[in-house]
């Protein structure tokens, strides 16, 4: 993803897009003064100011006194002695690879679209391209790269470290991805599934900052969820809670892709929903679906409307077992805003313990697109050996 689509509109992400251009231009350039800063990206100077102040204290950058045209001024550079980290996120249709120097200080990210019955091996090599091409281009060598988080979405078994589905994500069943990569990348590497790794990024970095009970549900061609139980990632036995998309919704339903009936899934993934819409649409992708709706198209809204109304009844279920506080919305589908909400409110408020739906806010993810690749950079923040910079700075954050 490059940085013009990370910043659709919110604050975080026009900051984020900011900080982007500040890193970009101190790799490109070198050491710059704040004005030259200003100068370069077309930053306000005030937001240059902010900008550098934030990443001084992260350790990001680093500040040198010097002699600028016989004045004195201030010199910012990237830090150079810094650790790196990598989050790299396999979607459903392609891969984002992000190169930091903490989960909040990415300094390059790469985005490749991946075929959809793609092999393991394909992706875990575009991947590993992906970061080469990122960590040259920050003028390192793979060398610096201490630690790599990697999503896959799909369960992934903590206990085997397998990919956990043989149906989910057929072309990397059975694959042990942190073994495989690690042999790639030359670094230790840590694999979760991406909905568990969106709810780390928001918890760490984003919308559910200070959240002890939550849950992040991530809505794109299938459905998953991370909880946050006790301010942190719950995994389960064995890695795989939070399953949600595979909750049984209608037992005599339609077969799902995991083998079960009726599935959550199979109401509100994309091959329901685009099947939902074949014969009055033709074909669409997920994302004609989602500017269709947004522009107004009734079918397209119904078909969300009525994926909202299911994905409530789940939810509500969810609240009664775990009573979170806060609930997020993430993925693709989630921009669509209230398309889906409102239904999904009307059900969570009909199915659920009205005192558990009472006390749930429900909300937008802070980090977008984003949040799994920086749940990836905390993952891999977190296998660094105690006393690294990185991990001192990952740690300020939470
Ligand atoms: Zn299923």
């Amino acid at each position: 993803m490059n940085p013009s689509q990370a910043a659709p509109g919110s604050q975080a992400s026009l900051r984020e897009a900011n900080r982007l251009r500040v890193l970009e231009a101190l790799r490109d350039q070198g050491a710059m003064t704040q004005v030259e800063i200003a100068g370069f990206t077309g930053l306000s100077p005030a937001t240059v100011s902010n900008m550098v102040k934030e990443l001084d204290t992260s350790g990001a950058v680093e500040l040198e006194p010097s002699i600028r045209n016989g004045r004195r001024a201030v010199l910012v550079s990237l830090a150079t002695g810094s650790t790196l980290i990598a989050g790299i996120a396999f979607g459903d249709r392609d891969v984002r690879v992000a190169l930091g120097t903490s989960p909040r200080d990415i300094i390059g990210r790469q985005r490749m679209p991946l075929p959809a019955d793609h092999a393991a091996d394909e992706g875990m090599d575009r991947a590993s391209r992906l970061l080469l091409d990122l960590v040259e281009k920050a003028g390192k060598t793979m060398a610096d790269v201490r630690a790599v988080g990697v999503g896959i979405p799909a369960p992934v078994d903590s206990v085997s470290g397998q990919v956990g589905s043989e149906s989910i994500l057929p072309g990397w069943r059975g694959v042990a991805v942190a073994a495989e990569m690690q042999g790639r990348i030359q670094a230790p590497v840590a694999v979760d599934n991406t909905s568990n790794l969106a709810a780390l990024g928001e918890l760490r970095c984003g919308v559910l900052q200070g959240v002890q009970h939550g849950v992040y549900i991530k809505l794109s061609y299938g459905v998953g969820a991370g909880l946050i139980l006790d301010g942190d990632l719950f995994r389960g036995a064995a890695g795989t809670a939070g399953e949600i998309g595979h909750l049984t919704i209608d037992e005599n339903g339609p077969v799902c892709r995991c083998g079960n009936r009726g599935c959550l899934e199979t109401y509100i993934g994309a091959r329901g929903l685009l099947d939902a819409l074949a014969s009055s649409h033709g074909p669409l992708s997920l994302r004609d679906v989602i500017t269709r709706a947004l522009d107004g198209d009734p079918g397209c809204r119904r078909v969300l409307e009525d994926a909202g109304r299911h994905l409530g009844v789940a939810v509500a279920g969810l609240v009664n077992l775990l009573n979170p506080e806060v609930i997020v919305l993430g993925g693709q589908l989630s921009r669509v805003g209230s398309i889906i909400l409102s239904p999904m409110r009307a059900s969570l408020e009909r199915c659920a313990i009205p005192s558990a739906a009472a006390s749930v806010v429900l909300r937008e993810s802070e980090l977008e697109m984003d949040a799994d690749v920086v749940g990836a950079l905390v993952s891999a923040a977190a296998l660094l050996p105690a006393g690294a910079g990185v991990l001192a700075t990952a740690v300020s954050i939470s």
